[in-house]
């Protein structure tokens, strides 16, 4: 059976609502000190194929993070909804997993930018911890200076 599915979305006030192809039912946890302070908490996050396919966009802003990637979220009630980089020729989404409508069939794949976990929480699950230099490198990318 093929992994790959269409999620419809939303955010909490219904101001953002969209479509989105996931390639597979998982998910990632974010430990970023940017991603914690964005998402009021460590990021659970599933990839996405492709672009995003909005229903209803009156809400949607887009405020850039970094250098290389921007942030999607309802400017109307503030949910958290999207991560891309915005480089056209290295295309890269991320979709916060709780805005999406069905996700009880999503597991927990792996925990990212571990080294950057403050102390005062901690994730039971015994999948994979990967620190911000492992993850650039297997994305190919330079870690910042
Ligand atoms: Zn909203
Ligand atoms: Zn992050």
């Amino acid at each position: 059976m093929p992994s790959k599915s269409t999620r419809t979305g939303s955010c909490h006030c219904g101001a953002v609502t969209f479509e989105v192809t996931v390639p597979e039912p998982t998910f990632t946890i974010c430990h970023c000190a940017m991603c914690r302070k964005l998402s009021a908490g460590p990021l659970m996050s599933v990839h996405g194929e492709g672009d995003i396919r909005f229903t209803k966009e009156t809400g949607m802003t887009w405020y850039r993070s970094s250098d290389w990637a921007e942030r999607g979220f309802c400017g109307q009630c503030g949910t958290s909804l999207f991560w891309r980089l915005t480089d056209p020729t290295t295309p890269m989404l991320e979709i916060s997993l709780e805005a999406l409508d069905e996700i009880d069939d999503m597991t927990l794949e792996r925990h990212i930018y571990i080294d950057a976990k403050p102390d005062r929480y901690e994730f039971k699950d015994d999948k994979p911890r990967i620190t911000e230099a492992e993850l650039l490198k297997e994305l190919g990318m330079t870690p910042p200076d």
